[in-house]
């Protein structure tokens, strides 16, 4: 039994009174985000994109820093067993700014590739430690990393999140100082290079040539609209 004197009475039905107010008015103020909530997204996007991550072991993270929201991680001592696991961080900043949904889906795409990094490697049969460290030295320099993430972008807008890495990047944009954007725009490509890219995709599927493509460039990383261009030449891939 509980003992409820006037005053808790009347605080308890102040507080319904409020939620209810509230959830009618924003129910999303009643949907409290935690990294963990990510989980069935990410599990839709490897089921539609990535069905070769589809058994691995993935769990969900935060992280705090002042221009970066997502990042593909794993834990350490997991690579020397049989099962992986790998985890996707979150900066909790994201749960006050409103990402656009596509936006969202899109960057885990990106984060995934990572993820498909670690997995697969270059080589199937390699060990996932073996990965991990294959990838982290391409991290270590910064024309490396340059090359690194443009590389990981090229796989989510092959693989369709073109429209939502753009609108990301136009989201993240104005929430940098200008050292932070001048990096981000160095490092990702930027709106108008995503365009080309699209285009190309576009153009290189119309003509058969979509996954010679992704080879090529996967191989030969462009990094700016001067290389994208070439590639479209170098690939006969004209809009007529
Ligand atoms: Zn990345």
């Amino acid at each position: 039994m509980v003992k409820i004197d006037t005053f808790s009475f009347f605080r308890v039905g102040i507080n319904v009174f409020l939620s209810l107010i509230l959830g009618l008015v924003s129910p999303s103020l009643a949907l409290a985000y935690t990294d963990a909530d990510l989980l069935p997204l990410l599990r839709e996007i490897i089921a539609e994109t990535y069905p070769e991550l589809k058994d691995i072991t993935l769990t969900t993270g935060s992280f705090s820093e002042s221009d970066s929201f997502f990042q593909s991680n794993f834990e350490l001592q997991s690579l020397f067993s049989e099962q992986p696991i790998y985890r996707i961080e979150v900066n909790p900043r994201i749960w006050r700014l409103s990402l656009p949904p596509l936006a969202l889906k899109a960057v885990l795409a990106h984060e995934l590739a990572h993820t498909r990094d670690y997995h697969l490697g270059k080589n199937a049969g390699a060990h996932k430690l073996q990965n991990v460290l294959c990838v982290l030295n391409q991290l270590r320099l910064y024309e490396s990393l340059r090359t690194y993430e443009h590389r990981t972008d090229l796989q989510a807008i092959f693989r369709g999140f073109g429209p939502g890495l753009k609108q990301y990047r136009e989201w993240l944009y104005p929430l940098l100082n200008a050292e932070e954007l001048a990096r981000k725009q160095e490092v990702y490509y930027t709106p108008a290079e995503i365009v080309a890219l699209m285009q190309a995709l576009s153009l290189s599927e119309k003509a058969g040539k979509k996954s010679e493509l992704l080879h090529y460039w996967l191989e030969k990383v462009p990094l700016n609209l001067v290389e994208i261009q070439m590639g479209i030449r170098q690939f006969g891939l004209t809009g007529s």
